[in-house]
């Protein structure tokens, strides 16, 4: 299948107006995202900040450009001009740095703070407690350019479907809790990123709201080695 015909199934098969697709084109080709953007795709996923770069200034200025891969605080500055949503926020110092660059940029920026949920020690992410304590913090509080929309999350890698199932259930649950605790009023909390290729339908019946596809509709990723830092999130 072409990579628009495997965008028109996925298009076909999880959005709904509660779950929005993300294309997640990280070391794809231009060619291969205006492939995906003529057959009616505008929100994208990229990893690396200047590839990122790159393919902004490159294609359409309506694509929504999201940053779904470990962010550091000393690139956010390439991004801030434009970017739509940052999925992976893991502390409180990165947040500080997207709220001055947005400021410089007179934007505000939405965010999803990262959640830890895997039974992996690879996986970038806030535990519980520690998201708890951000949003309680005076410097949180103080924040004027940042908009946290939501949690994000990654599951194990594994094919226990019932692993699977219960993390992205304690994303849910650990969701609305911080919702009714710190966001009840706020129409904007409403985002969860969880769902890959290999599980969005876990995460969409666990109530994820936004799928990030990559190899489900691209193929298979090929690994480019000019890169600095080749390695994926
Ligand atoms: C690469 C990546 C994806 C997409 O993964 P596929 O298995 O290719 O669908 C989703 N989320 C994040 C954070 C990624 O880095």
């Amino acid at each position: 299948m072409s990579i628009a015909d495997n965008l028109k199934k996925y298009k076909t098969e999880v959005e709904t107006d509660n779950v929005k697709l993300i294309a997640v084109s990280k070391t794809q080709s231009n060619e291969a995202i205006l492939e995906a953007y003529n057959a009616g795709q505008r929100i994208f996923g990229e990893n690396h900040v200047q590839e990122l770069e790159d393919k902004e200034a490159e294609l359409p200025k309506d694509i929504e450009w999201h940053m779904i891969g470990h962010l550091q605080s000393n690139k956010v500055k390439y991004i801030a001009p434009f970017i739509s949503l940052i999925h992976g926020v893991d502390s409180l110092k990165l947040l500080q740095e997207i709220d001055k660059q947005a400021k410089k940029n007179k934007r505000v920026i939405d965010c999803l703070l990262q959640v830890y949920i895997a039974d992996e020690d690879t996986k970038f992410g806030l535990a519980y407690d520690e998201i708890i304590e951000i949003l309680r913090s005076e410097e949180f509080s103080k924040l004027e350019n940042v908009r946290i929309t939501g949690l994000m999350a990654i599951a194990t890698n594994t094919k226990n479907e019932k692993q699977i199932t219960i993390e992205f259930n304690e994303l849910k649950v650990l969701f609305d809790g911080i919702k009714h605790s710190f966001f009840k009023d706020d129409a904007y909390f409403k985002e969860i990123s969880t769902g890959m290729s290999a599980d969005y339908k876990i995460a969409i019946e666990e109530g994820s709201t936004m799928v990030r596809i990559g190899s489900g509709i691209f193929g298979k990723r090929i690994i480019k080695h000019f890169k600095a830092n080749p390695s994926e999130n």
